[in-house]
């Protein structure tokens, strides 16, 4: 039914000017219809009332406004919740809603079909990349977690390497940030990259939006063996990147330790990372390792978590520690695809 027609929620807002002149409306009439798809979630042109009827005639035939609705949502005794989409492909992707302080909420969502990235540590990484996302499916993730429930913010940290599918994630950033549409300041979203050099430095030029670095590694030759992208680019080269974009940004970035047993937990390495971000704007997550089916990797032990925080803490690093939330839902990041692809065999 939607063959051959454009998807609204997929376009920019240039994009949607252009569509308007080209129906012969003034663009100021954007505004009315971002309120109605990202603000009211109306897809049906027929209810969007203050446009003319001659107008709502000409969308609905030469576009659509698509709206996702979970195929499966699981929640967790500590009220994390996951919804699981299925795509028009037949493929599916996962989001995931962490609550916080206060009832606000954060959103974990997935910039591709699987990756290709093969992080030893993650589940995702096992499945290898299918394909990138559309900014359709990308902005779509967030428009139906929020009619769950208000997101306060939004992490580009779900299934994918977001600098992977640069384009897509950049314009879906824009639609996500627009005033009239879901209004995200830059502030509330977070895009965390497993280290892709070039396109760190391209991301600075094209879009605002705080950057995470995943880091798990103190020497090349654990992160080799941890993250194969950093064979392609070496701690030396990918912290010299993140050193430009904080001076063209003037942002700090986050680096994302995941802590495991007897790989990455030592004070050696508290101690070599303290070297390593010397003089650069940013702050530590500790993330002690959330076990998982058929994993090599244990989590360490609480005395070493709180030893290697302390002493980064003592050298002015702030280091904070994130819980690995929903573990009774699967909710690291691939798992309940993982077991749904599982159950579907
Ligand atoms: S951790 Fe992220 S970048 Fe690495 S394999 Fe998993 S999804 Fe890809």
């Amino acid at each position: 039914m939607n063959q051959g027609k454009v998807d609204l929620k997929g376009l920019s807002l240039k994009q949607l000017e252009q569509l308007l002149l080209e129906f012969g409306k003034e663009k100021y009439r954007v505004k009315q219809l971002l309120r109605w798809i990202y603000q009211r979630a109306v897809s049906d042109f027929e209810q969007m009332t203050d446009l003319a009827k001659v107008f709502r005639r000409q969308l609905a035939e030469h576009a659509y406004v698509s709206a996702w609705q979970p195929e499966a949502v699981e929640e967790s005794r500590d009220g994390t919740k996951k919804y699981l989409f299925r795509l028009s492909d037949g493929e599916s992707i996962e989001a995931v809603r962490i609550p916080m302080d206060e009832g606000r909420a954060t959103l974990c969502i997935s910039t591709q079909v699987g990756c290709a990235m093969q992080c030893r540590f993650c589940l995702t990484g096992n499945f290898g990349l299918t394909r990138n996302l559309t900014v359709a499916e990308i902005v779509n993730q967030v428009c139906a977690a929020q009619a769950d429930a208000p997101i306060s913010n939004i992490v580009l940290m779900g299934m994918g390497e977001p600098l992977h599918n640069l384009d897509n994630v950049v314009a879906a950033l824009q639609i996500l940030y627009l005033d009239d549409g879901l209004g995200f300041g830059t502030r509330r979203v977070t895009l965390s990259t497993s280290g892709l050099v070039p396109e760190i430095a391209a991301l600075a030029e094209q879009v605002k939006v705080q950057l995470a670095v995943s880091l798990n590694a103190t020497t090349d030759e654990v992160r080799d063996r941890l993250m194969p992208i950093n064979k392609k680019y070496p701690l030396a080269v990918l912290l010299a990147a993140c050193r430009d974009y904080t001076q063209k940004t003037r942002q700090k970035i986050t680096f994302e330790y995941i802590l495991i047993r007897a790989v990455n937990d030592s004070i050696a390495d508290a101690k070599r990372l303290v070297q390593l971000l010397h003089g650069l704007p940013c702050k530590i997550n500790l993330i002690p390792f959330n076990e998982h089916e058929g994993s090599e990797f244990k989590c360490p032990a609480e005395e070493t978590i709180s030893t290697f925080q302390s002493y980064l803490m003592q050298r002015q690093i702030i280091t904070m520690r994130r819980a690995s939330k929903g573990q009774d839902i699967s909710a690291a990041c691939g798992q309940l695809k993982g077991k749904l692809d599982k159950q579907a065999r």
